[in-house]
């Protein structure tokens, strides 16, 4: 009998494992199996946060290289070598995998290869494994953690099931050749990252998005600041795909009414993902589905007792961040499940980061100015270019994007919203995370010293002219 089973080996699954046996005080040792059916570590390691990252940090160095000449420094030769970028992100992928296989060992975690699917019997929690070496093999578990993951969303748009040019996510991280002409269907964060990577490896690239504008978590401020700084993509917003044939998109956007078209070598669908909610028994074991996925409460705990849902599933942030985060607070339930004692931790999601690994970057974290203005928060707002930071001119000069918005309750002066366009915004998100999390307001934040110099500074100015 396992104390705990966990379905799936992403940042959910593999983080809630190694969590269970930390070394924290006074804990027991805890019988814990993980079963994964394709790879550990799953879609954020293997084909999605980190390999796309490998990918865009090339490009980014082959852009920088390019650029160098302006400070200095002359690499006009500088080229780049998509075989040797694949191999690179390859490799990278392989050695944060097999540290994931590694951490389950040291923390005594069994693993089987293969597709678990969940059997509730009355009050015993059972897993079957259904494939490989140990096919057919039943594991009792005194709870059950499902972290399956999601899959990409695949629009039923005519002319794209089968057609060899259409490529989802995973596919377009092992294409052999920069496609002259790409089409990006999806203006979301996969969609807008691959953008970036291949116009700045030479692609023609055009995006078509139905929503009126791109990356939906971003404030619409940014978002067109963002378009503006991909010079080499062309945008088709509020544009809906009736259908593709061949390597040709048809789309209709709603102002101009007439069916337009873009050709392309690749097309790259991405157009979302969505929780998968098949191949582990969920309908047969009576897990309440809701619109977003797996229905959980602030503890993660599933309608079942004794089944916990965390990460893409639960479809609540599919970020692998909240994975980790989601992953911690259910450990925490779990344990304080076996051991008998009250559990106290919860999930809160106001204030968690996201970043876009686009040259060049963003990220945000709390509410846009629209959705603070659309709750009926009165607000105030504070919008700098980056060029208020010494930092990013010495680096970037004064023509490169980059701008901090700060968003204000205009009641209590607390900060509900920090959105950061421009190198760094990814390192930089955490701290404006922090500051929306404590509740903290302009007064705190004006008493904070922030290292000089530094693209930091553009948030200090920002929240100085509240
Ligand atoms: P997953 O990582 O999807 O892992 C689920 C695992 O469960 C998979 O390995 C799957 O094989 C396994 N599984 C499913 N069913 C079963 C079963 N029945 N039996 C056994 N195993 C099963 N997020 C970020 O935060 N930052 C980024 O920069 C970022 N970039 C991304 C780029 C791309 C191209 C993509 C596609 C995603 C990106 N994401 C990013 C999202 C991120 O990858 C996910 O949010 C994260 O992986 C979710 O973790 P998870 O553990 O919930 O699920």
């Amino acid at each position: 009998m396992y104390d705990l089973i966990i379905i799936g080996g992403g940042p959910g699954g593999y983080l809630a494992a190694e969590r269970l046996n930390s070394k924290e005080a006074g804990q027991t040792e805890k019988k814990v199996l993980l079963v994964e059916k394709q790879y550990l570590g799953g879609t954020c390691l293997n084909v999605g946060c980190i390999p796309t990252k490998c990918l865009l940090n090339s490009a980014k160095l082959y852009l920088h290289a390019k650029e160098a000449g302006q400070y200095g420094v002359h690499a006009e030769s500088a080229g780049f070598n998509l075989e040797e970028m694949m191999a690179w992100k390859s490799k990278t992928v392989e050695t944060l995998c097999a540290g994931v296989a590694s951490q389950m060992r040291r923390n005594k975690v069994d693993v089987i290869k293969g597709t678990a699917v969940l059997e509730v019997d009355g009050s015993a929690r059972r897993v079957k494994i259904t494939d490989g070496d140990q096919a057919g093999t039943v594991h009792e578990a005194r709870a059950v953690l499902v972290a399956a993951g999601s899959v990409p969303a695949m629009p039923p748009i005519p002319g794209a099931k089968n057609n060899p040019k259409v490529l989802d996510s995973t596919a377009m991280l092992s294409v052999k050749e920069v496609p002259k002409k790409l089409c990006v269907i999806g203006g979301g964060v996969i969609g807008i990252e691959f953008a970036s990577l291949f116009s700045t490896l030479g692609s023609e690239v055009t995006v078509v998005e139905m929503l009126d504008e791109i990356i939906p978590p971003m404030d619409k401020d940014h978002a067109a600041l963002m378009r503006r700084a991909l010079k080499a993509v062309s945008f088709h917003l509020g544009s809906k795909v009736n259908r593709i044939e061949n390597g040709t998109v048809y789309f209709t956007s709603k102002d101009k009414g007439t069916e337009e078209s873009a050709e392309a070598d690749i097309i790259l669908m991405a157009a979302g993902r969505k929780p998968e909610l098949n191949g582990w028994g969920a309908k047969e074991a009576g897990i309440d589905i809701g619109p977003r996925g797996v229905n959980v409460d602030e503890r993660l705990r599933t309608n079942i007792s004794g089944v916990w849902a965390v990460g893409d599933v639960n479809g609540r942030s599919m970020l692998a961040h909240s994975a980790y985060r989601m992953a911690e607070v259910a450990i925490n339930d779990i344990r304080a499940f076996l051991d008998g004692t009250a559990g106290s931790d919860h999930m809160r999601y106001s204030a968690i980061p996201w970043a876009v690994y686009s040259l060049p970057e963003a990220a945000g974290a709390g509410l846009t100015e629209q959705e603070a203005v659309s709750s009926g928060i009165s607000i105030k707002k504070s919008s700098v270019p980056m060029t208020v930071s010494g930092r990013f001119i010495a680096e970037n000069g004064i023509r490169s994007p980059g701008n901090v918005k700060v968003i204000v309750n205009a009641d209590t002066e607390a900060i509900i919203g920090i959105h950061i366009l421009g190198p760094c915004a990814s390192e930089m998100i955490w701290g404006a995370s922090a500051l929306i999390e404590n509740e903290m307001r302009v007064r705190d934040v004006k008493e904070m010293i922030f290292p000089h110099p530094s693209v930091s500074e553009a948030i200090r100015e920002a929240v100085w002219n509240l």
